[in-house]
């Protein structure tokens, strides 16, 4: 709790908001003046030194509320409109995807018809801002291809098959 005190006094938005505060508070210096004292005359010095801590007291209150608004709409905006996205990314080199559209996928051993097994593997986010500055965390997968010979009971990726045909 003291940390976060600590965080929120240091931090550089914080003191801007108070300040803007404090202006406005100086803006509205004579409707202050009269919501305390009920008096339009000159105030006295100690008259003055309430005004002052008064307006403090409002700033830091104001600001401190103002702040943790601003903060909060921050996050539920930014979470609510960076989407997570999943993408893919297919690498095949040339043999890869003429194997994969075109060859018969039997087993090099045995013949046996091999089935076709598609994982993804995860390589991490990665932020993406389109063309109309939509932003979009996109978590990115690569698909990869294997072939299964249920009768070897063995497993041969794309770049396997494709390295041994050539
Ligand atoms: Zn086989």
């Amino acid at each position: 709790m003291k940390n976060l005190i600590k965080k929120i006094i240091n931090n550089k938005e914080y003191k801007e908001i108070l300040i803007f505060v404090f202006i406005l508070y100086i803006f509205r210096i004579n409707y202050i003046k009269r919501a305390l004292f009920q008096t339009k005359s000159r105030l006295t010095l100690s008259q003055y030194g309430l005004l002052f801590l008064t307006m403090l007291g409002a700033t830091v209150l104001m600001g401190t509320l103002l702040f943790i608004a601003i903060k909060a709409c921050n996050m539920f905006y930014t979470r609510k409109n960076v989407p997570e996205v999943k993408g893919k990314e297919w690498s095949f080199g040339f043999g890869e995807l003429k194997y994969f559209l075109v060859n018969k996928k039997n087993c090099k051993i045995c013949g046996t018809e091999m089935k076709k097994i598609t994982s993804e593997e995860p390589k991490g986010m990665k932020r993406d801002i389109s063309m109309d500055g939509y932003v979009s965390d996109v978590e990115m997968y690569e698909v990869k291809i294997s072939y299964y010979c249920p009768n070897c009971n063995k497993k041969y990726s794309l770049e396997e098959l494709t390295s041994k045909t050539e």
